[in-house]
């Protein structure tokens, strides 16, 4: 990345715990579900996951499809999704099953029906919690202490014989390239109490006109940071700028979606 950009001076959390817990409960599961949000499904990926990704079969979901141009993702299989319509519980059941139909199938042949158990993983903010509750609108919680149910961890029946694993909410990845660290601050995967949020948003408006040169003027009507607040009025006593206003704004509009949709690991050198 050009050195002219914004350096993201962050640390990821202590996830040795969370991390060695997922490794631990992969023994009771048949898949993965991999979450990623379509608008940086490659920044999304977490090194950290690497070796739990290669223990099961995977399904990597592009979430969050609704706010994101069409992206090719080079892992398969790999299924699109808006977690926040209503209609997508048999895509995801159908895609999972199929993935299994040969487990399933040698199950069968012994007479045995087979549960079906994934482990959903993702960063923060990809939509799990989204995607679970969606698909267990119906179902129950599974409780007690049945074998390979590990007593506190939060198994949700959703279909027959499928139940799914929600995981922490909190493992950040190692990130070493900073276009990465970035793409994770403007699609809400670090949390903005620990980013410096006005510098975060000026770097959002450059990156946002290198992917989409019209963009900032089709919403603002203007394109830098200080025209954008004195058009909104994001002024302050004494003519100065209420930069933090105007920074939060920039960010939840272009994590609404307002400002179009793009494909972020663009950014990224070598993407
Ligand atoms: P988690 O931290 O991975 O469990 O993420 P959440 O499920 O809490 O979702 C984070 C935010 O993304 C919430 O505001 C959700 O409403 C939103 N969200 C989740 N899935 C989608 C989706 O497919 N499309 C859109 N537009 N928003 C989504």
């Amino acid at each position: 990345m050009n050195t002219d950009n914004l350096v993201i001076h962050w640390f990821p959390g202590h996830m040795t715990k969370a991390l060695r817990m997922l490794e631990d409960e992969i023994k009771n599961c048949d898949l993965v579900v991999y979450m990623l949000d379509a608008r940086a499904p490659m920044s999304c990926l977490n090194p950290s996951f690497n070796e739990i990704v290669q223990r099961r079969p995977t399904l990597f979901v592009l979430n969050k499809v609704d706010l994101a141009p069409q992206v090719m993702f080079p892992h398969k299989p790999v299924i699109t999704m808006n977690s926040t319509t209503s209609n997508m519980k048999g895509k995801a059941v159908d895609a999972i099953t199929h993935i299994m139909k040969p487990r399933i199938d040698a199950f069968k042949q012994k007479g045995v029906n087979k549960t079906i158990r994934a482990m959903v993983i993702g960063v923060p903010n990809c939509g799990k919690s989204t995607f679970i509750n969606n698909l267990a609108a119906k179902a129950k919680t599974v409780t007690g202490d049945r074998p390979g149910v590990t007593k506190g961890k939060q198994w949700l029946t959703v279909a027959d014989n499928l139940w799914l694993l929600d995981t922490p909410g909190t493992l950040y990845p190692k990130i070493t390239d900073n276009q990465v660290a970035l793409n994770l601050a403007y699609i809400g995967s670090i949390k903005d109490d620990i980013l410096p949020l006005i510098e975060i948003s000026k770097q959002l408006l450059v990156d946002l006109k290198k992917l989409d040169p019209s963009c900032l003027m089709h919403r603002f009507g203007c394109e830098t940071f200080e025209d954008i607040c004195r058009k909104r009025g994001y002024v302050l006593k004494g003519n100065v700028l209420d930069e933090e206003r105007a920074a939060k704004a920039i960010m939840t509009e272009f994590r609404a979606g307002k400002l179009g949709k793009f494909n972020l690991d663009k950014l990224i050198d070598n993407q």
